[in-house]
């Protein structure tokens, strides 16, 4: 196992951007919430439990949040989403999956592999293409609307070590088999999880 693949190098505050951007302390934000199968390497599948996914879940799937009432709220369609890192665009894929976006960023691990982000089930309006430069928090794409009925829309999440040998031009969901070249990491472990950003104020 590499090793610096579980050792996170700095951490993002993405998850409390994603709060901020999307305005979600007005709609009385707690917590961001999460099912099994919305996990990194899970098998699960949390839209459909009768089923099981043909292969470890690849990241984490964000969507749903619980507001200071204890109820279940969802991003939705069109939510902004932030860049986790700054870098650039260095892919996007049209497939099955619908639309997904690759950032490269320049850390390194001591293996030299470069470290990426992918933004999956998204629409980026054409906003943004390949080498433009993203800066930390920039909006990048939003959640796309959902093809089937039983999927609800949400943002999937992935964070990769990939080696210089690797091609990221010509990847998708599809042709994508597990290639130790580009080592899936859980985006969880980059993230300053648990902070609520929203103030709270006292009566
Ligand atoms: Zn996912």
């Amino acid at each position: 196992m590499n090793m610096n693949a579980l050792k996170p190098v700095m951490l993002s505050n993405f998850l409390d951007q994603l709060v901020i951007q999307n305005e979600l302390c007005q709609h009385g934000f707690d917590s961001w919430f999460f099912h099994e199968g919305m996990c990194f390497q899970s098998m699960e599948i949390w839209w459909n439990n009768s089923k099981k996914r043909s292969m470890p879940h690849e990241g984490v799937d964000v969507c749903f949040y619980a507001d200071i009432d204890h109820e279940l709220k969802m991003l939705g369609t069109d939510a902004d989403i932030p860049a986790i890192f700054s870098g650039e665009c260095i892919h996007i894929c049209k497939d099955f999956i619908g639309e997904t976006l690759v950032l490269g960023h320049d850390i390194y691990n001591s293996a030299g592999h470069q470290l990426l982000t992918f933004y999956a089930h998204v629409d980026t309006k054409n906003t943004i293409s390949l080498n433009t430069r993203i800066i930390t928090g920039d909006i990048i794409a939003w959640i796309a609307p959902v093809s089937k009925p039983s999927v609800l829309p949400h943002l999937h999440l992935s964070v990769a070590w990939i080696s210089p040998d690797y091609s990221i031009s010509t990847f998708d969901w599809k042709t994508y088999h597990h290639d130790s070249r580009l080592q899936f990491c859980n985006p969880m472990n980059f993230f300053s999880y648990g902070l609520n950003p929203c103030p709270r104020f006292s009566e």
